[in-house]
Order: structure tokens, then C-alpha cells, then sequence
């Protein structure tokens, strides 16, 4: 990297699943980070190891209070993403999606500063349209269980879109689809974590209704080579832009792909479908090849494979914790 070159970028939500790979990633390409994030689910131990090195500083601090710090690029990631935890508290779920991106596009705008939005998928809601194109409006509960966050997330869109509108900025939107990989919290309540977990513990896997829900499953390397190709865009390059796998499967498909790949010994059971649960998803990505030049290259059967060893590993130190502890 030539001297100019290198950045001074935030990422909040840093310290998070997606966030951490990200700043490690960006690091590595010789950037200095700043990784902001309040730990409400992310953890220090993520960014562990990043910690040492001079590039890279870790600040606690909560994306709805202002923040005033001196950077060239911002990835906007800070917000809880599994139901679970979104829902724990849904009125800071929305404060830290509307008042953390009204801060965020804030200090944009002062910096002159390129931001990315990490929005979601959940904006389509429960949809009607299949695969979901960026045109599609969506199917949104405006007062249910989830629209703390899907509601938060589209408000959020809304903002960077009148920041760009109003100021002429630089905003960038992403619309991620499910993404998974090492990194998850293991008690984070989505599907791949959940599955693999009681898979490795054999205990009885949890299929929430009767399974034939879709998602598609996107590994986080790939999803974290589209935002880095996504904020290098020029400025009327704005999206909203889908980003995941478009390969289609049910619950009960990727259950029996984790206990194939596991070995496991786990009985599926079926349990109640949690409210507004989409029936199915699946991105349409043609914009993303096309502006990007990006199409995700790790498939699910070998994403499973290093999550499961990536568990494997931290249920194993945990069981070694609890034995040298009793
Ligand atoms: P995550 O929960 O691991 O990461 C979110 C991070 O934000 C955590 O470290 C958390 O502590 C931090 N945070 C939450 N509230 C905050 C606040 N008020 N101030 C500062 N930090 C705060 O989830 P993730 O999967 O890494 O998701 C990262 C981003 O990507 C989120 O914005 C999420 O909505 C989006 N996204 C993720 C997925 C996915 O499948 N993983 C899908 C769609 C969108
Ligand atoms: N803000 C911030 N850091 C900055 C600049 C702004 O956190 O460096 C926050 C500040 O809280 C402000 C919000 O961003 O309320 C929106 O800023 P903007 O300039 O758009 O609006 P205003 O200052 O008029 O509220
Ligand atoms: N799900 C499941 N068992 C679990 C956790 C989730 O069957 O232990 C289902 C959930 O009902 C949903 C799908 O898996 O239909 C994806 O759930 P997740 O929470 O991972 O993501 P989201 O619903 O936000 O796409």
C-alpha cells in the first residue's frame, strides 16, 4: 500500500460476528481501524485478536449518543441482528438502528466522509415477490415482534437516502441476507449457530414450525468482500444493493446437512413458529454481479464445514474451562 493510501475507517458494531471479520479484513489491507461497538452482543473476545496491533483501537461507547472522532470511511454495523436479541429490548433495538444512523450520517457529513449502511434483507419482510429484487417494497408488520428492527433498518435506509438527497453525501446500502460463519454467538438464537450447537452437544434440534421455510445462506467471507467492494464504488454508486447466496433451502434441508456434516446423533424436533416468521427468501443478486462484479464463492456444504470446526473448537475450550475450574 503507497502512502495516501491507507485509511482511517470506523466500523461500529466492530466488535460483533460480521463486524469483527470486517475490521480484520480491512486491517489486513493496511488500513488503521477504529472499531466502535457497545458489546450488547458482540464481545471483546472477538476482536481479541486484533488488540496488538497499532492499526487497530477499540472504543466502547453506544452508536444513540453522539460521537465525535476523526475518520475518511464509516461501515455502519452497530445493531443486534438475531430475533432473540433484537427483541430483548426492542425500544433500544430501533434507537440504535434511527438515532445511531441520524449520528453516524452526522459525523459523514461533517468528515466528508464515504458511510456504509449494513441494512438486511428483514426490509422485504415476509414477501410475495420471489426472489426479492432491490425494486421490491416489501411486506413489513409495522407493529409486530419484529418491526423494531425491520422498521428500524428501513427508517435507517430512509435517513441515508435524504443524507444523499438533502447534502449530497456519499452513502452506500447493502441489503444483507442471512450470513453466517465462525464468530456467531453460540446462544444467538439464529438457525445456523443454533442447529450446529446442538448438533455437536447432541441434543435435539430445534425446527421451529414445520421446516419447509426458506433462507439462503451466505458464508461471511463473501459477504464481507461485497461491503469492501461496495464502499471502493464511485459515488453514484449508491444501492440499495442485495448481497447473499442465492441458494434456496428449507430448515429441515440445512438441519440434515448439519447433522451429516457433524456426525451428529441429534433427533430433530418441531417446536412453534415464532410470529411474522418469513416463509421464504432468497436474494436477487443480479445487481450486485453486475455493479460489483461480485458473486458469492463459498457454498453451504463447505461454509457448515468451517463453522462447525470453528464450534467445535470453542465447545471444546469451554468444556476444558468448567473441568480445570471444578
Ligand atoms: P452481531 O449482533 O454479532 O453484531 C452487532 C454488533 O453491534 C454487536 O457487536 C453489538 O454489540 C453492537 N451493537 C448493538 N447495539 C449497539 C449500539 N447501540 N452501539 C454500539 N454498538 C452496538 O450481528 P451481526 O450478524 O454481526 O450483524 C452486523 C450487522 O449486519 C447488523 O447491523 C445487522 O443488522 C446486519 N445484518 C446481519 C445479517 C446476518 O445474517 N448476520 C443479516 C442482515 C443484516
Ligand atoms: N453528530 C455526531 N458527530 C459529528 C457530527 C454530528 O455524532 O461529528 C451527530 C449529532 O448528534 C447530530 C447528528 O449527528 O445531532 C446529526 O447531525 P446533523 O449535522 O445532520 O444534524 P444536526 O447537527 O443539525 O442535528
Ligand atoms: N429457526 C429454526 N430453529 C432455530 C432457529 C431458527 O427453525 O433454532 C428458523 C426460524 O424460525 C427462521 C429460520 O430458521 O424461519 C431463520 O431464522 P434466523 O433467526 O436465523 O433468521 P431470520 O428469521 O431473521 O432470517
Amino acid at each position: 500500500m503507497r502512502y495516501g493510501e491507507m485509511k482511517k475507517i470506523l466500523v461500529t458494531g466492530g466488535a460483533g460476528f460480521l463486524g469483527s471479520h470486517l475490521c480484520e479484513r480491512l486491517l489486513a489491507q493496511g488500513h488503521e481501524i477504529l472499531c466502535v461497538d457497545n458489546l450488547f452482543t458482540g464481545s471483546r473476545r472477538n476482536i481479541a485478536h486484533l488488540l496488538d496491533d497499532s492499526r487497530f483501537e477499540f472504543l466502547r461507547h453506544d452508536v444513540t449518543f453522539p460521537l465525535y472522532v476523526e475518520v475518511d470511511e464509516i461501515y455502519n454495523l452497530a445493531c443486534p441482528a438475531s430475533p432473540i436479541h433484537y427483541q430483548f429490548d426492542p425500544v433500544q433495538t430501533t434507537k440504535t438502528s434511527v438515532i445511531g444512523a441520524i449520528n453516524m450520517l452526522g459525523l459523514a457529513k461533517r468528515l466528508k466522509a464515504k458511510i456504509l449502511q449494513a441494512s438486511t434483507s428483514e426490509v422485504y419482510g415476509d414477501p410475495e415477490i420471489h426472489p426479492q429484487p432491490e425494486e421490491y417494497w416489501g411486506r413489513v408488520n409495522p407493529i409486530g415482534f419484529r418491526s423494531c428492527y425491520d422498521e428500524g433498518k428501513r427508517c435507517a435506509e430512509t435517513l441515508f437516502f435524504d443524507y444523499r438527497r438533502q447534502h449530497g453525501m456519499a452513502v452506500k446500502v447493502v441489503r444483507i441476507f442471512n450470513t453466517y460463519g465462525p464468530r456467531m454467538h453460540p446462544n444467538d438464537g439464529r438457525v445456523v449457530s443454533n442447529l450446529i450447537v446442538q448438533a455437536l452437544k447432541g441434543e435435539a434440534i430445534t425446527i421451529y414450525g414445520d421446516g419447509s421455510q426458506t433462507r439462503s445462506f451466505c458464508y461471511a467471507d463473501d459477504l464481507i468482500d461485497a461491503m469492501i467492494k461496495m464502499m471502493a464504488t464511485d459515488r453514484d454508486v449508491v444501492g440499495p444493493i442485495n448481497i447473499g447466496n442465492p441458494e434456496e433451502f428449507t430448515i429441515i434441508e440445512l438441519a440434515k446437512l448439519v447433522v451429516e456434516l457433524t456426525n451428529s446423533s441429534s433427533r430433530l424436533i418441531f417446536n412453534d413458529l415464532p410470529p411474522d416468521d418469513p416463509k421464504q427468501r432468497r436474494p436477487d443478486i443480479t445487481r450486485a454481479r453486475n455493479l460489483l462484479g461480485w458473486a458469492p464463492r463459498v457454498d453451504l456444504r463447505e461454509g457448515l464445514t468451517k463453522t462447525i470446526s470453528y464450534f467445535d473448537a470453542l465447545l471444546t475450550e469451554q468444556r476444558h474451562t468448567i473441568s480445570t475450574r471444578s
